[in-house]
């Protein structure tokens, strides 16, 4: 792959990228600009024998950088998406309807992944152990080093075309593994664009594939293929599930979905709480996995929060993405605004009363505030992914923990309250891998370990410095030591 992909024209026909050559078809998967249905790009469906030879291809190996050539292609890929980051934004808002807003944010948090992903290559956390350390022992040392996995496959879902894709293929680059991308089928140029950048930017061919298609004829060989060593999934319980059922002997990272709340107590500060409300809500039109999902508050300041959140929730301007201004744009597609449509009706029919929203225009849906939502409303139980802020109202600090923890879910939890006691209780007893205090559920660093448990997932982390443990093997090497 010689140079960069233009991203100037919302023409963006791409090839797929497999050892660094383009592959193209005839047969392709249209990509959507959701705002207007409009067509915007394309990219290869390919089939099963072509996503099995680009695993063969790779299974060969990465060839061997050293550190400091893999820090370096990371840092220059950074560079270049710096220098572009308002066209990258743009590309990310015609396929996923993500206003610029959003997707500025996106881009900057990519970079990070990627200079933080160049810093951690330099890294060697490498031990150094005595063995005369009992009558058992012997007077030898032990050291041990990280080997990159050989094949690597990673999955990613369409709420953040480019970050999402970042956090897997960084830290491949950054331990020296080889790696076959399969981005979500609705959102797969940023993901190619990215692989462009690399490739530009002096990435070995071998280091890294795209393959795009129908998920149903590809994903069974990206998980099943006896060279794969990880399967690195980012995406939906149910499907993340059946990628579980289909692995076997293999390590997997699998980063599913989440319900996660935000627990307001009646000492907390309701300006903070109001704003962190609406960012947690509504950020990314509610389509992040850390998305806050329930508004858990106490009976006595429930009033107070939902009536000054219905008036916030009236300031966000939603409409065209394309608008430096919006502060909104579309979810992902007209369906998917009307599923939110028929979850809010669903959820008001059960006794939710509607205090904003619930207005849809084409992918449009904007903010909805519903209160007095029933706990057992399918709406908060499952994962609903869009802008809904639905409140729940509890008693007390037991009713609080006893509602969050009462979903399947566990991934991460906002809490507002300036009692330490009660932080300390909630940061025990919430089951889940993330607690902020004070903070929107979703908050992290780029390098901080990120992950759920119970459905949201099975306890390995990413974040990239956790990516890489997972992508690498520790060998353990001992030596004579007299
Ligand atoms: P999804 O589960 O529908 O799809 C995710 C990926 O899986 C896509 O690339 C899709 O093409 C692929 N896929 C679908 N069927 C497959 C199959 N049979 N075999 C292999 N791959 C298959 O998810 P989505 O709708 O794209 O994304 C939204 C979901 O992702 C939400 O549930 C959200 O919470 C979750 N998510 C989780 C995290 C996290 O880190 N925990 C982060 C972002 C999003």
């Amino acid at each position: 792959m010689g140079s960069m992909l233009s991203i100037d024209r919302p023409a963006f026909h791409f090839p797929c990228l497999i050892g660094g050559r383009p592959v193209s078809r005839d047969e392709r998967i249209l990509v959507r600009y959701p705002f207007t249905g409009e067509v915007i790009g394309s990219v290869p469906r390919l089939d099963e024998e072509a996503v099995l030879e680009a695993l063969a291809s790779a299974s060969s190996g990465p060839p061997r950088l050293s550190r400091h050539e893999r820090s370096e292609i990371l840092l220059r890929a950074a560079a270049h998406i710096e220098a572009q980051a308002g066209a990258v934004a743009r590309l990310i808002t015609w396929e996923s309807g993500l206003c610029l807003k959003d997707t500025a944010y996106e881009v900057r948090r990519a970079v990070d992944v990627l200079r933080f992903s160049a810093y951690e290559a330099l890294r060697d956390d490498g031990q150094c152990l005595a063995f005369d350390i009992s009558a058992n022992g012997k007077p030898r040392r032990g050291y041990t080093l990280r080997e990159p996995l050989r094949l690597v496959t990673a999955i990613t879902p369409f709420n953040h075309p480019l970050n999402q894709v970042a956090h897997k293929v960084a830290p491949s680059v950054a331990s020296g593994s080889s790696m076959v991308l399969k981005p979500s089928e609705k959102t797969p140029l940023s993901a190619i664009y990215l692989a462009s950048v690399l490739y530009e930017s002096g990435l070995p061919p071998g280091m890294l594939s795209v393959v795009t298609g129908d998920p149903a004829e590809i994903g069974r060989a990206l998980v099943t293929h006896p060279a794969v060593e990880l399967v690195s999934f980012t995406g939906g319980v149910e499907i993340g599930k059946r990628i579980a059922g289909l692995l076997g002997y293999r390590r997997a990272v699998l980063e599913l979905g989440g319900n996660d709340p935000l627990i307001v107590l009646d000492d907390a500060d309701l300006d903070e709480a109001v704003r962190l409300a609406a960012y947690g809500c509504y950020k990314n039109s509610g389509q992040r996995c850390t998305a806050v999902k329930r508004l858990i508050v106490s009976e006595r300041v429930a009033d107070e929060l939902a009536g000054r959140l219905a008036a916030a929730s009236a300031q966000i301007k939603v409409g065209d993405p394309l608008d430096p201004a919006t502060d909104m744009g579309t979810v992902i597609s007209e369906a998917a605004a009307r599923q939110l449509e028929a979850a809010a009706e669903d959820t008001l029919a059960r006794g939710a009363r509607l205090l904003f929203g619930n207005e849809r225009r084409g992918a449009l849906y904007g903010p909805t505030v519903m209160d007095h939502v029933p706990r057992d409303a399918p709406s908060v139980q499952r994962e609903t992914f869009g802008p809904h802020a639905p409140i729940l109202r509890v008693r007390d600090i037991d009713e609080a923990i006893a509602v969050a923890n009462g979903t399947s879910y566990g991934l991460s939890a906002g809490v507002c309250t300036n009692d330490m006691g009660r932080v300390h209780r909630l940061v025990r007893e919430l089951r889940c891998g993330t607690v902020n205090v004070r903070e929107v559920p979703g908050y992290r660093s780029e390098l901080s370990p990120f992950g759920g448990i119970k459905d949201s997932g099975i306890g390995i982390k990413e974040g990239v410095v956790e990516a890489m443990k997972a992508m690498t093997n520790v060998k353990l090497y001992t030596v004579p030591w007299e």
